[in-house]
Formats: C-alpha cells, sequence, structure tokens
C-alpha cells in the first residue's frame, strides 16, 4: 500500500457536521448539535446538527419545491445522466478524503474504505448514470382502436433513511436509482456516521445538480428519522437498517399519507456445507472473510455455519486457524483488516451476545473478548462459536458483530430445516460439489441471494434484497428504479 500516514491526514481535516439544505449548509433550527465520537478512540471528532422536525420539514419544503418546478425532473435524461456522471467522477477524485472521514465515522479500515466504500459509492452513481437515457417504457399491445402507454414517472420527493454500517454506500445505493429517475431526495444518514452522506451533498451540487433536489439532515432516528417518516409531503420512504425500524416506517405510512416504504432489513445468513464439498479450506476461509470483513457489521454476513456432522470439526479448526489475521488494529493502519465497532452501544451489544452464547451451552473456540481496550475505542476479537443450537439466542438474532456459530447438521432435510429457520432471508450460501443437491438446495432456501461455492461475488447490476422479514424491494439493478417510480397507464384513442 501506499505510505500515506493518515493519523496526520485525520489531524489536518476539518469535518462540517452542518445540515445541507438547497445545496447550502446550515445549522440546525433551533443551534443544537450533538458530538459524534470516533470509534477508534472514542474521542469526540466534532459537533453535529442535531436536525428535528422543523429542519426536516424545511428539507423536504426544498425538495417539493425543486420537484414541482422540474429543475431535475424535467431536464432531458441526457442531461441527468452528465450531471450524475460528473457527481460519480468528483466522489472518486475526493476519495481520500471520503474514505478517512468514513473510517474517523464508523470505524472500518482505511484500506477497505478506499478500496471498496468509495469506489463502489461512485460506481453505483455513474451506473444508475447511465441508466439514465437507457431505459424505455411500454406500448402495451391492445386493440387496433386505441393505444395504451405504460409509462414510469417519478415519485417526488424520497425520504432515505439509511444505517452506519456501509453510511456511503447505501446512501448512494438509494441516491443512483432515486436520482436517476428525476426525484428529489431528503437523506437521514444514522447519527452515528453522517459525515460521508453530508460531503456526498455538497459534491452532488459541485457536479451541476440543481439545489434542493438533494438535501442531508443528520439526526436522530426518533426526532429526524421520524419526522421524515411521518411527513406528509414525503411520497416514498427508502430504509435500510434493522427489521425493529423498519416495522416502524410502515407504521408511520399508515399514520401519514400512505407514503411508499421499501425496507433493507437485517439478517442471519446460513453458510451451508455439505460432506461432499472437497475444499474445505476455501470454504473455511472465505466464511472467516466475509464474516469478519467490517468487523461483522454487515447485513449479509454469513452468521450461522450450518455444517455436516462429519466434517464439523475439521471444520472448526479450519476457521479458527483464519482468526488471527482479523485481530483488530488500529484502522487507520493500511495494513490493518479488521478495525472498531461503531460505538460503545455496539460494543455492549456484541458482548452481551457473547455472554449469551456461553450462558446457554455454546463453546467458544477462538476469541470471545474485548480488545485494544487502552486505545479508548471499540475492539472485538473475531469469534467463532461451535455446538450452537438452533434455540440459542446468537442463533437466531442479528449479532452486527464478529461472532460466527456453527452448527452441526445429519441430512440435507435438516440442513435446509437450519438455514430457514429464523425470520430473516436476507442471503445464504450452498457448499456442494454435487450439481442437482446445489441446484435442490439453492431452491429451497428462502432468501433473496444464494451462493453456490462462494460468497464473495457482488455487483451493481444484480438486485440486493431480502425475504421475510429481511425486507421487500430491492436496491441495485434495474429492479430498483421500480421502487422510485410510479407506473401510469395512459390510454390514447385512435379514429379508424
Ligand atoms: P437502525 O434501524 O437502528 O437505524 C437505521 C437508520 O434508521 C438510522 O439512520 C437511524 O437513525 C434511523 N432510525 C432509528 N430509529 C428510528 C425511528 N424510530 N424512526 C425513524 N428512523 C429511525 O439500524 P442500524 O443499527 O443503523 O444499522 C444496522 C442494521 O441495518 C442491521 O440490522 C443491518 O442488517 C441492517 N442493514 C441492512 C442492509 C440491507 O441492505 N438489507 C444493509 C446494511 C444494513
Amino acid at each position: 500500500m501506499d505510505a500515506v500516514n493518515w493519523h496526520e491526514r485525520a489531524a489536518a481535516l476539518k469535518p462540517d457536521g452542518r445540515i445541507v439544505i438547497d445545496g447550502a449548509r446550515r445549522a440546525a433550527h433551533n443551534g443544537e448539535n450533538f458530538d459524534k465520537r470516533s470509534p477508534i478512540d472514542g474521542r469526540v471528532l466534532l459537533p453535529v446538527a442535531r436536525g428535528r422536525e422543523a429542519d426536516i420539514d424545511a428539507a423536504v419544503r426544498s425538495a417539493r419545491a425543486a420537484f414541482d418546478d422540474g429543475r431535475w425532473a424535467k431536464k432531458p435524461p441526457a442531461v441527468r445522466k452528465k450531471i450524475l456522471q460528473r457527481f460519480a467522477e468528483k466522489i472518486l477524485a475526493a476519495k481520500e478524503e471520503l474514505a478517512l472521514l468514513e473510517t474517523l465515522d464508523m470505524g472500518k479500515p482505511i484500506q477497505y474504505s478506499l478500496s471498496v466504500d468509495v469506489p463502489a459509492a461512485a460506481r453505483t452513481i455513474a451506473w444508475y448514470a447511465e441508466a439514465t437515457d437507457k431505459v424505455y417504457d411500454e406500448i402495451a399491445p391492445t386493440a387496433h382502436s386505441a393505444l395504451a402507454l405504460i409509462t414510469r414517472e417519478p415519485m417526488g420527493v424520497v425520504g432515505c433513511v439509511v444505517p452506519w454500517n456501509y453510511p456511503m454506500l447505501m446512501a448512494a445505493w438509494k441516491l443512483g436509482p432515486a436520482l436517476a429517475t428525476g426525484n428529489s431526495v431528503v437523506l437521514k444518514p444514522s447519527e452515528k456516521s453522517p459525515l460521508t452522506a453530508l460531503r456526498l451533498a455538497e459534491l452532488a451540487v459541485e457536479a451541476g445538480l440543481p439545489p434542493g433536489v438533494f438535501n442531508v439532515v443528520p439526526g436522530y432516528g426518533h426526532e429526524a428519522g421520524e419526522a421524515l417518516a411521518l411527513h406528509m409531503e414525503v411520497d416514498a420512504i427508502g430504509f435500510t437498517g434493522s427489521t425493529r425500524v423498519g416495522r416502524r416506517m410502515l407504521e408511520y405510512a399508515g399514520r401519514s399519507n400512505l407514503k411508499r416504504v421499501f425496507n433493507e432489513l437485517g439478517g442471519k445468513s446460513a453458510f451451508v456445507v455439505f460432506a461432499d464439498f472437497a475444499d474445505l479450506q476455501r470454504a473455511a476461509k472465505t466464511i472467516a472473510g466475509s464474516m469478519f470483513f467490517n468487523q461483522g457489521e454487515s447485513c449479509n454476513a454469513p452468521s450461522r455455519a450450518i455444517v455436516h456432522e462429519s466434517i464439523a470439526d475439521e471444520f472448526v479448526k479450519l476457521v479458527t486457524a483464519e482468526a488471527p489475521k482479523y485481530q483488530p488494529a488500529d484502522p487507520l493502519e493500511a495494513s490493518t483488516e479488521m478495525g472498531a465497532l461503531v460505538d460503545d452501544g455496539q460494543l455492549r451489544t456484541v458482548m452481551g451476545y457473547i455472554e449469551a452464547g456461553s450462558g446457554e451451552g455454546a463453546q467458544v473456540v477462538t476469541g470471545g473478548r474485548q480488545a485494544r481496550k487502552d486505545s479508548g475505542g471499540y475492539y472485538v476479537e473475531p469469534t467463532v462459536f461451535d455446538r450452537v443450537k438452533p434455540d440459542m439466542s446468537i442463533a437466531r438474532e442479528e449479532i452486527f458483530g464478529p461472532v460466527l456459530g456453527v452448527l452441526r447438521f445429519r441430512d440435507e432435510g435438516e440442513a435446509i430445516a437450519l438455514a430457514n429457520g429464523t425470520s430473516y432471508g436476507l442471503q445464504a450460501s450452498v457448499w456442494s460439489d454435487n450439481l442437482s443437491r446445489a441446484h435442490r438446495v439453492s431452491r429451497a432456501l428462502r432468501a433473496g441471494t444464494v451462493h453456490v461455492n462462494q460468497y464473495d461475488e457482488d455487483d451493481i447490476t444484480v438486485p440486493f434484497g431480502g425475504y421475510k422479514q429481511s425486507g421487500n424491494g430491492r436496491d441495485k439493478s434495474l429492479h430498483a428504479l421500480e421502487k422510485y417510480t410510479e407506473l401510469k397507464t395512459t390510454w390514447i384513442r385512435i379514429d379508424g
């Protein structure tokens, strides 16, 4: 890697925590701020504006005015494309600053902010920019007496509420399709990671996005988030976060204007390994890499290994051997593989699950302890539990930390039942060298994405989302355009 001293860069950085409305920075309506701490060392990074109902209202009014006068929605698609392409270029040009903000804000290793988060956010915006003038509407095959046009129109004002684990990328997954289809957006980032979202709003304006089309209001969920989801002038909510809050989003819609709600929620993804899969070493390496990536704070982390009893001991040994690579270290060091959990609350949650797992009878085979306490930050060792039973809390609930549980099965039917035995359905994987089994089990798994003999593939071209309580709607791919558009039928009489 390069020889950049990220500590020096961090010390020189002057992030701005103020709201962005109408393309300009402003303090919260009542002047309030909250302290944003860095998970790396627990120190206060900066005061961030505590947006509340009045700020959300100002942002929504700005977005509504921008939508109604057509300054964005009525621009030719080719012009919208050009501006969004420039936005993507600006993101790449600000790569180091954005990566540093992301790492300081939520604790992921700088090498991954640079190599994953920033390029993926830019690619998302660029990909939807390209879609702007390439997606066609439809004409229905009706009788000769009339023409039926089936067109997609922007919703209007879209409220986006996103989590802290991939702050910039989750925002981009909403912004790309929402802006490409001509909507105006009000984004409420997580109070735990607001910094890159605020910078994105400035970069968008620099790229030529008309002021008011994309506003960002930081603040707490129960204040700014709730105000946005209840607002009568918001036409749709694109939400990514926990299943608990996703449920609330549906309630807010019911209590207000029945706005469309698209939820991308939690997961407890199964990683099913059959005894006929020869390369157990590769399977173990893959699960460790995917599980401990981003400190285990990934919605699609394969947190349940469901392994045939005849190979389980060997599999546990191989996964355990991978753990030292992921010992938590300073996220600002270029070689760090696993960084800090996002805050003290998340640290306590994860440690609580580790205690619960041990208390319920599962065996810690590696990890299980807090790490780097002296740093003042929030670090947990990569942890593997063996002998996990399906009714234990660590097998059923999303931990959102570096904690893997291994369950054992006897036959294919039991493997499928265990894999499907949660309220979630985000992702799953099956590892088998038997072609028919791989297909059979993939079909039986109730998940939005199923991986076969790998877990790493990912691309903006494919949909991402869940079955069951992992949500509805899909982020990414052309399917995401459906969430941010209304379908209109226009009948035109043709006199003969
Ligand atoms: P969270 O649900 O606590 O918060 C998400 C967002 O909702 C934040 O901006 C928060 O401020 C806001 N919020 C909280 N309470 C609210 C309320 N009462 N009203 C309105 N808004 C409110 O989730 P989190 O802890 O930030 O993120 C972790 C969760 O996100 C995990 O469950 C993870 O699986 C999920 N996630 C899902 C995906 C996906 O694509 N399916 C991707 C990333 C993360």
